[in-house]
């Protein structure tokens, strides 16, 4: 099992994200530095003390690391304590209910899946979800349910 923060929030649930950003955006960068950048909205932006998620996905199907997955995230008001903050890189002006595949590249999908089974070897993972299923936002712009019977 994960357990986060002093109080051991045993790990239970993925959330998936978007970062809201454009196929094209800093595509000539390190995914280590895309990660910088969300990590900097998310401190000098937002006061937060780092990174809100606990992953990152390229479109090429790199992940890399954000807030340590022992450390209660930042990524769904209600929701922070016993998740995982997963979040994809694109999804700029995607609805809730788009399909996977417009607005994510398949080797995103691939890593998800993998990302997704990697963390149930670590931990117990009862539901895999959305920001979206919490709140009414379009992030991460696909209805995790429906994607994840289908993928
Ligand atoms: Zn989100």
């Amino acid at each position: 099992m994960i357990f986060q923060g002093k109080a051991r929030h045993p790990v239970t649930e993925i959330i998936f994200h978007c970062a809201d950003t454009r196929p094209d955006w800093m595509a000539r960068h390190l995914l280590t530095e895309k990660v910088a950048e969300i990590r900097r909205w998310h401190v000098q932006e937002r006061g937060w003390r780092d990174i809100g998620y606990h992953w990152v996905v390229d479109r090429d199907g790199a992940n890399a690391p954000g807030r340590r997955e022992t450390d209660i995230g930042a990524h769904v008001e209600g929701h922070n304590r016993g998740t995982i903050g997963i979040c994809l890189l694109g999804g700029y002006g995607a609805s809730a209910d788009d399909p996977f595949a417009k607005n994510y590249t398949a080797a995103q999908a691939e890593a998800a899946k993998q990302l997704i089974a990697d963390i149930k070897g670590r931990t117990t993972i009862r539901l895999v979800s959305g920001h979206n299923d919490y709140a009414a936002k379009a992030c991460p712009g696909f209805l995790v349910a429906r994607w994840i019977r289908h993928k």
